[in-house]
């Protein structure tokens, strides 16, 4: 809606596309609901009791800009023993969201190019532009793989930065040791930033998880606990990366989101002693049983991380399709959201088993029709 007030800023881009999804959804009785971008399984029980230990012994204030000790002292012990870089520092941000702007207002400059692979996190495009930076976007269909000779032609003066997701929302897709090591030495070689939103880290079924940073001391890696541990209502993630570029973080923090809520801090510190893999053997299952379900009928890449699937729609655009599966009562996002095509749609099988069974008998009449 118009107000002379609202700032131009505002006005570059839209959300009305995933805000008319939950509308929907809302208004929905009983949906075969696949939409849903968090875990369904509960934060664990040591974690939420460490957060009610947290408020009740009196650590409800402030906490330091860069994480409260017992936190980002752990953290640092974990970066380190995985990468030993001599100057690769954490801080605790609000989320990885709050990592993720953090990290365009440290770096990028109006005019600078951000290179990001369509499709892309919701969160990206808008971030760019809110800091007068120019999105370049690389189209990885159909395969959604990182072609590294498209990445080395979009270079320019102007690329600041790459923003890799792996593995990714929306698609599900991991990158490959290739792809990421290729990546990591293209932006050491060019000497731009490449930076790592590692949220799904702990959802990778079939190979071991992999970060660029492995390859690229430079590399800036953004994750958090909203996936990871279910904690996406706690506003909890940390960013590493070089000392320079974290102090800078951390200045840009002291002045916008101030710190992350400091009992999830304590909680976080007690999260990462707890042992996740039983929800990794869960959704390896029910990604295998979605894609089994589907794979005969739809164009669909067989994902490999985090707890989605991206299929082509069988006819129609992917808006179109989706407006059909809603008829159905089946809640699913369309692929436009996330791309500049509408082509095709997101699936989340962070769902129960029952529901993925509903979803896949929609979804199978539909294609069929
Ligand atoms: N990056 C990606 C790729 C995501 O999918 C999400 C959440 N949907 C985020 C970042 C934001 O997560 P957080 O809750 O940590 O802010």
């Amino acid at each position: 809606m118009f107000h002379p007030w609202i700032a131009q800023r505002t006005t570059t881009f839209d959300s009305s596309g995933i805000r008319k999804v939950f509308d929907l959804a809302a208004q929905m009785k009983d949906p075969i609901n696949l939409s849903i971008g968090q875990p369904d399984f509960d934060v664990p029980e040591a974690v939420r009791q460490a957060c009610i230990d947290a408020i009740q012994s009196r650590k409800n204030s402030y906490a330091l800009t860069q994480g409260v000790p017992v936190l980002r002292e752990k953290l640092q012990r974990q970066v380190d023993a995985e990468f030993g870089h001599a100057d690769r520092k954490v801080f605790v941000a609000s989320g990885t969201s709050g990592g993720l702007v953090l990290v365009m207002l440290s770096l990028v400059n109006p005019g600078d190019e951000v290179i990001v692979f369509d499709p892309f996190f919701v969160m990206y495009q808008p971030l760019v532009s809110l800091v007068g930076g120019v999105t370049v976007l690389i189209d990885t269909y159909p395969d959604f793989r990182i072609d590294l000779n498209r990445v080395a032609d979009a270079i320019t003066p102007r690329t600041k930065l790459i923003l890799l997701n792996s593995p990714a929302n929306p698609t599900g897709v991991t990158a490959t040791t290739a792809e990421i090591e290729g990546l990591a030495k293209l932006a050491a070689e060019h000497k731009v930033a490449l930076v790592s939103d590692e949220i799904y880290r702990a959802f990778c079924y079939d190979e071991p998880f992999l970060s660029p940073a492995r390859f690229n001391d430079q590399a800036i890696v953004i994750d958090g606990f909203s996936k990871s541990h279910a904690m996406t209502g706690w506003r909890l993630g940390f960013v590493h990366g070089p000392a320079a570029v974290i102090d800078a973080m951390v200045k840009l923090q002291q002045y916008t989101f101030v710190c992350a809520p400091q009992p999830a801090q304590w909680a976080g510190a007690v999260a990462m002693d707890v042992d996740v893999s039983q929800y990794l053997d869960q959704y390896r299952r029910k990604r295998d049983m979605l894609y089994e379900g589907l794979q005969d009928v739809f164009e669909l890449v067989k994902p490999g991380g985090a707890f989605y699937a991206f299929p082509k729609a069988p006819w129609g655009s992917g808006s179109e399709f989706v407006t059909e599966a809603i008829h159905n009562r089946l809640l699913i996002i369309p692929g436009g959201i996330f791309s500049q095509r509408d082509t095709h749609f997101r699936l989340s099988y962070a769902a129960d088993d029952a529901v993925i069974e509903r979803g896949i008998e929609v979804l199978r009449k539909l294609a069929q029709r």
